[in-house]
């Protein structure tokens, strides 16, 4: 989206705060939401509503790591990186669940399922990657349950796995639901919230930072820009840095039968479903056999994707076939280079800090991640890995 002079009624308020955060996925609500509980004054502002990007699009996961199995981390980026990502992922959980999640109280108000995931494997080469990773997981401290191919037939009713590594405490979640209620932890601590309005000028100095929306003026402290895939729109910084490519998925129709026993994240990550509690399969994926189609911004779903997505899911889950599908979407993910969130600041700006990136795995990064942002902004905290640095030193 743009801003024409026409929509542009940023002269009609002026706003002043000590931080503004652009950009209410869970990115941004978790850096409001830490803010307001340091007592800064924030506004969080959206070109959309709450969720109105990835978060509102994702399937939900609440998953450890990354897309790639940890035996390939270990393979890129050695031992102690592999160890230190999965590490933040756990911490970013337990996190989760202290801070926003409850004791059960709001499962379903946030369509909560605590049944765990399993990564699953559908070829020898990923069989072999996910045994190679269940060894070293334990080896770290991350232990997982080990499923043959019979324990995979017997919870999927079908062939089409070949073994899988559970993660019993993992969860998944309605991912707008739980951004709504990190944004509404945030108001409760006095964080305010400014839906639609777009940010389409941004000047910082020495002294603090002013920013033009489509419907005020704000002036800042500090600015946190969580923007994530759009982040290459708001400033040229981003563009060799954070690459958007689109997800797509589909819901059925309410199961009466539990037919997808956890969440499922299979095919190096390219495949993922769930089943709600009320009975609705959710699944995506199927990118990698469109690759360059599905780049960029596109909100869009294309048969091509949706076909294919369909179509593995009633071979991996027969009891599927024949039930009606009733929703398709598509939302945009933001790669980094390395698959890995970075935070950083808009270089000779150090009143505009960031946190972009997180390739397909926001919800397993970013409440921890939009805490170390916080405290680098508040308290000149190191950031270790999460620094933005990393990306240019490769
Ligand atoms: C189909 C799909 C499935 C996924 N599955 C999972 C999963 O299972 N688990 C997982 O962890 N992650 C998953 N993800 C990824 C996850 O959704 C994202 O990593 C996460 O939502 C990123 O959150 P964010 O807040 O950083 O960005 P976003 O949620 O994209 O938020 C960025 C916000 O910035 C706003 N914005 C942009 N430009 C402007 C502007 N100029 N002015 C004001 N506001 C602006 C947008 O409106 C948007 O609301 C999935 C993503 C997709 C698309």
């Amino acid at each position: 989206m743009t801003v024409s002079l026409w929509q542009d009624r940023s002269a009609e308020a002026t706003h002043r705060f000590d931080f503004v955060v652009v950009g209410a996925g869970i990115s941004g609500a978790s850096a409001a939401y830490w803010l307001a509980s340091r007592g800064e004054r924030v506004a969080l502002l959206d070109a959309g509503g709450v969720a109105a990007g990835a978060s509102g699009k994702s399937a939900g996961m609440l998953l450890l790591g990354t897309a790639d199995p940890y035996s390939r981390v270990v393979d890129l980026y050695g031992r102690e990186r592999a160890r230190e990502v999965w590490a933040f992922t756990a911490e970013c959980r337990a996190l989760l669940a202290r801070e926003v999640l409850g004791g059960g109280e709001l499962d379903r108000e946030l369509r909560l399922v605590r049944r765990g995931t399993v990564s699953a494997s559908v070829s020898a080469h990923e069989q072999l990657e996910l045994a190679r990773s269940g060894a070293l997981l334990a080896e770290d401290g991350f232990p997982h349950e080990t499923l043959d191919a019979a324990a995979m037939r017997e919870a999927f009713g079908s062939d089409v796995f070949l073994s899988g590594l559970r993660d019993p405490s993992a969860m998944t979640v309605d991912p707008a639901r739980l951004t709504r209620r990190v944004v509404a932890l945030a108001q409760a601590r006095g964080a305010e919230l400014f839906e639609h309005h777009e940010l389409f000028g941004l000047e910082a100095d020495a002294d603090g930072a002013q920013l033009l929306t489509s419907r005020a003026r704000f002036e800042a402290e500090m600015v946190l820009l969580c923007a994530n895939a759009y982040s290459p729109l708001l400033h040229p910084h981003f563009e060799d840095k954070v690459y958007p490519a689109r997800g797509q998925m589909l819901a059925t129709e309410p199961l009466a039968e539990r037919v997808v026993p956890w969440g499922v994240y299979c095919d190096f990550g390219y495949e993922y479903f769930w089943q709600l509690d009320s009975g609705e399969v959710v699944a995506g994926g199927w990118r990698q056999h469109a690759q360059d189609a599905e780049k960029g911004y596109r909100e869009e779903t294309t048969s091509a994707i949706q076909d294919g997505v369909w179509d593995f899911m009633q071979r991996a889950v027969p009891a599927l076939r024949g039930k009606r599908v009733t929703h398709r979407w598509a939302g945009v993910m933001g790669f980094s280079g390395d698959g890995l969130p970075f935070v950083g600041e808009l270089p000779g700006k150090p009143r505009v800090k960031y946190l972009a990136g997180h390739t397909g795995h926001g919800f397993g990064f970013g409440l921890l991640a939009a805490k170390k942002l916080v405290e680098l902004a508040l308290d000149g905290a190191p950031i270790g890995w999460l620094g933005a640095g990393r990306l240019a030193r490769k």
